[in-house]
């Protein structure tokens, strides 16, 4: 959309508030509201000025006046508003009208023009796929120095998804039985048709919707691939409209990675795939899963940096909760055709040449996607540059399940990090091929990773609920 489609729509719609919105580093959606008799051409132009220092993450307060430069292309309006809201997403600059180098929007339109710069090819392309649970309530209790979730929650008795009048009526999807039942057992069927309405009407194309394994109310609803920026930009409206339609039906919904002890987690697989204008890029009838010796090396990058990249594709304590064996969440570092315990699968094998993609399992949603999505193409492209092999380094493939390899063939594989800290450890180690080509910048690392190490020590020194399970009677 142009910025005179914007403010024609504007005008047909009358629109009264224009929400300029933007991501701050960890992911978060913060926006500020101004009457739309205040916006036209100039204001795409100019931008907006706001104060960046009390956000975490972003300025010291020296340097605290910064400008949101709204991107006419990501307009669509609010469902939830009460009086007529447009969103508009706007990169951040500082007050010179530079790139402000911690903006991640900007990030990632850095390493969509690197990828250009390398002449690898024109665009890349990323399709994630989102899981999240929907709750009836949530009962943890947060004071300013403690953080407690109920002992009564522990073991997973958080709810059932659905909320029963009049006695229990049966029909509750088994113990981690939750994949595709029909209704009555699946309750959530028209929240998820709702929400996949509404993201219709942002503009989001959806390709389907289903409940996914677990017992508790877990979701998934795919939305179509598209170029890097405009798949984060995607991802950034879905979260916001399945937060406020379970909101709206009084219900709550958690991309929080593993929620429940005992049940699958929520991933964010990742689609990934890179063409050269038309040509599909990953495609070689005959290849190891119809595979080209690039999409190869692709593979080869991403499991080669996979440690470090999971410091900003699993970037909280609880994401490590769900990369453990068992749960259809990957904790080794392999690739494969159609197994679903390996890092990277390649779906379907490949069955058409535009269709050649790989699928990075690791990723989950606490993850800032242009942050997520930026790293990952760095080091696909970092493979293809210096022709990393994952077959000649003991990436695989391996085609059976990697739960029931024997001790011996474990040996052989590498795995994910088991914590933040360790990923934190890797990306410290291992960040050269992100700075290639300015995209991430050493400062921008250093202060993510200081920002992340807190985040760890602040759960470390909590006390968990579980400690009273283990230890109060001793
Ligand atoms: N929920 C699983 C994960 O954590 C994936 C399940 C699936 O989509 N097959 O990655
Ligand atoms: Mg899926
Ligand atoms: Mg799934
Ligand atoms: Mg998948």
């Amino acid at each position: 959309m142009s910025v005179q489609h914007v403010m024609e729509l504007i005008d047909r719609e009358a629109i009264a508030w224009i929400d300029f919105r933007f991501t701050d580093l960890l992911g978060r959606s913060h926006h500020i509201t101004v009457p739309a008799d205040e916006v036209d051409e100039e204001t795409f132009a100019q931008g907006i000025a706001f104060d960046g220092s009390s956000l975490p993450g972003f300025c010291s307060i020296e340097e605290s006046d910064m400008v949101m430069l709204p991107d006419p292309e990501t307009a669509y309006i609010d469902p939830f508003t009460e009086h007529p809201t447009l969103i508009i997403l706007c990169d951040i600059l500082t007050p010179d009208g530079e790139v402000f180098d911690r903006d991640p929007r900007s990030i990632a339109k850095k390493a969509e023009q690197y990828l250009q710069a390398t002449g690898i090819g024109t665009a890349a392309y990323f399709g994630p796929e989102m899981e999240f649970f929907v709750f009836d309530d949530v009962r943890y209790e947060y004071t300013q120095n403690s953080y407690m979730a109920r002992v009564d929650s522990i073991e997973g008795h958080w709810n059932t998804g659905r909320q029963e009048e009049g006695g229990n009526l049966g029909f509750k999807v088994k113990h981690n039985g939750g994949y595709v039942p029909v209704q009555p057992v699946d309750s959530l069927h028209d929240l998820r048709s709702e929400i996949s309405r509404l993201l219709i009407a942002a503009g989001l194309r959806v390709e389907r919707h289903h409940h996914e394994v677990a017992t508790a109310g877990q979701c998934e609803i795919n939305f179509r691939y598209d170029t890097l920026v405009k798949s984060a930009d995607n991802l950034m409206k879905y979260k916001y409209i399945v937060h406020n339609t379970a909101r709206r039906r009084g219900k709550t919904a958690t991309f929080m990675p593993k929620p429940i002890h005992g049940e699958n987690g929520s991933g964010m697989h990742t689609h990934q795939s890179i063409f050269n204008g038309d040509q599909p890029l990953f495609y070689q009838k005959g290849g190891y899963g119809n595979m080209s010796e690039l999409a190869m090396y692709y593979i080869g990058g991403i499991l080669y940096h996979a440690p470090a990249l999971t410091a900003l594709t699993n970037p909280s304590t609880n994401s490590f909760k769900r990369l453990v064996p068992g749960y259809e969440a990957p904790v080794n570092l392999v690739f494969s055709k159609g197994n679903r315990s390996a890092a990277v699968r390649i779906p379907l094998a490949a069955v058409s040449p535009k269709g050649a993609r790989i699928e990075f399992r690791t990723p989950d949603a606490a993850a800032n996607p242009y942050l997520a999505f930026a790293a990952m193409l760095m080091a696909g492209l970092d493979g293809i540059k210096r022709k990393i092999d994952p077959r000649a380094l003991g990436y695989g493939p391996v085609d059976k399940n990697i739960y029931e390899l024997t001790p011996e063939e474990k040996a052989e594989i590498c795995c994910i990090p088991a914590s933040l800290e360790e990923a934190l450890d890797q990306l410290e180690a291992d960040h050269e091929f992100m700075l290639a080509g300015g995209v991430f910048s050493k400062s921008f690392l250093e202060h993510y990773i200081a920002i992340k190490r807190e985040e760890a020590r602040a759960v470390q020194t909590r006390i968990h609920p579980y400690e009273y399970a283990l230890y109060y009677d001793c």
